[in-house]
């Protein structure tokens, strides 16, 4: 408290002042929401008692000031003294800084006024983004024409179209990713200080359950309220997930109503995502759907050139055409097989001919992945049972379904690469030990008893029967 008095010069830096502030708030506030929220604030400058800093959006104001108010006047007081004054300064595109949505108190209390001034380009939290997914390498084409040409126009005016939220939806390998990442890095390429922020279903179900668990809820809905767009891929990981849904059905809400944009990934359709909740379904389908399909031949040509083209390597268009037309329904095959050419020629310094492309092109065909999926083995081992599939995700402690259950689990530890976190996801939120629990006892079982062992091998069989 007596420290500032003393020693005039080095307090009028505006960083040293908010150091000091940053440092007692710190002292005061649980560790995430100091990382959250008091991390990103910018000190501008220092005069007269009166500190600015700079926030990200009026957003930050409004929770801050909703939760730690108490800690700020205080703050205020210790640090900058009786006749302080803290000034927020919110970034000038930001929507939501328009006067009137800013709650009164906020404006009138003396620490707190509002300026505008121009954005610095400084984002201040992981977005998730990669430089790489770009529209400018993103090959047009029949099969994404729609869905290319409503991104660009999200990109260009987000949240301001009505393509919110905006879906896109198709096979594996297509170009989803690619464009929905695209839109992120247009927007902060064109509005530095927009929030966005891109995620995996998966991510956002791991972060929302610790949040859930360690008592952070409400950190982790102000965080993704402040976000101006927001991405999430693969929703369709969202079902069987109950709790996540309902959160997100809440989120989706705030940002739908606040005009802030919303993307999302899926390998279906709004109205194909059984088990999803309707009333999410319905708000899918809100904005627009569009769905990319595989490439036809002249786009899958001009794919392979362009890959090249940046790879740095001349691919003939014999060789160019023979691998267009024998790998045809997925994106990211076409450029493994560049990368299997390119690395096949450099290891036997061998030219990139015919003969080699045919063998690579082979090798991939008899090496596509098999992918099982935790919801495909929930159906085979449903079916084998007879139970419904909703009861495997629900408390039921019925015989045949607690055995379902187990084995389900069991063999989505064996047969996928799946964490134990994931595993208990998939069956309504259950918890990691659940699932070792589950694990043991079934192997246990098949050891002990050779009924056990026949019903799960043919069900194993089944599974990979089915994928094959
Ligand atoms: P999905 O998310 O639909 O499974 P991705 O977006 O991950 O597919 O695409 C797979 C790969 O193919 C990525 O490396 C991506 O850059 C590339 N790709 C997909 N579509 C195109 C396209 N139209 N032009 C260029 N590259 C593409
Ligand atoms: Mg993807």
């Amino acid at each position: 408290m007596k420290g500032y008095s003393n020693n005039s010069t080095e307090l009028s830096e505006p960083k040293n002042t908010w150091k000091q502030c940053l440092s007692f708030i710190k002292e005061n506030v649980p560790p995430i929401t100091y990382n959250t929220w008091f991390i990103p604030i910018k000190p501008i400058s220092y005069k007269d008692n009166i500190l600015k800093i700079q926030v990200p959006n009026s957003y930050f104001i409004e929770w801050i000031d909703e939760h730690y108010n108490t800690v700020i006047n205080t703050t205020v007081k210790q640090i900058l003294g009786e006749n302080g004054k803290l000034v927020y300064i919110v970034l000038d595109n930001d929507e939501f800084q328009n006067e009137e949505t800013i709650p009164e108190e906020v404006i009138e209390k003396p620490r707190a006024q509002i300026q505008k001034i121009q954005p610095e380009i400084r984002p201040d939290f992981e977005s998730y983004l990669i430089p790489k997914y770009k529209f400018e390498n993103f090959i047009k084409g029949e099969g994404n024409q729609l869905a290319r040409a409503a991104a660009v126009a999200i990109a260009e005016n987000s949240g301001g179209t009505s393509f919110n939220p905006f879906f896109i939806y198709g096979g594996v390998g297509l170009g989803k990713t690619h464009l929905i990442q695209a839109i992120g890095n247009k927007v902060i390429e064109k509005y530095p200080s927009k929030r966005v922020i891109y995620l995996s279903t998966e991510q956002f179900t791991v972060e929302f359950i610790d949040a859930i668990q360690s008592g952070k809820i409400s950190e982790f809905s102000s965080f993704y309220k402040s976000m101006d767009v927001l991405i999430i891929d693969d929703i369709q990981f969202l079902i069987g997930k109950e709790k996540t849904q309902d959160h997100f059905f809440h989120l989706f809400n705030t940002l739908h109503q606040a005009g802030k944009q919303i993307i999302l990934s899926s390998d279906k359709p709004p109205k194909d995502l059984k088990g999803l909740s309707e009333r999410l379904i319905s708000r899918f389908q809100w904005g627009l759907s569009a769905d990319i399909q595989a490439p036809d031949f002249e786009t899958r040509i001009a794919i392979l050139k362009n890959k090249a083209e940046s790879y740095g390597i001349f691919i003939s268009p014999e060789i160019i055409e023979y691998i267009a037309f024998n790998i045809t329904s997925n994106i990211r095959e076409l450029e493994g097989c560049l990368i299997k050419l390119l690395a096949g020629a450099s290891l036997n310094s061998q030219e990139i001919n015919l003969e080699l492309a045919r063998k690579t092109v082979k090798e991939i065909a008899t090496g596509r992945q098999v992918n099982i999926s935790i919801d495909y083995i929930t159906q085979i081992v449903c079916e084998y049972f007879e139970v419904d599939e909703n009861k495997l995700r629900e408390k039921n402690r019925k015989k045949e379904v607690v055995l379902a259950r187990q084995i389900a689990m069991f063999l989505s530890k064996k047969l996928t690469k799946s964490s134990l976190k994931t595993i208990g996801l998939h069956f309504g939120g259950r918890d990691h030990s659940t699932v070792i629990h589950a694990y043991n006892n079934i192997d246990q079982m098949v050891s002990d008893d050779n009924s056990t062992k026949d019903i799960v091998d043919s069900i194993r069989n089944k599974i990979e029967l089915g994928v094959s």
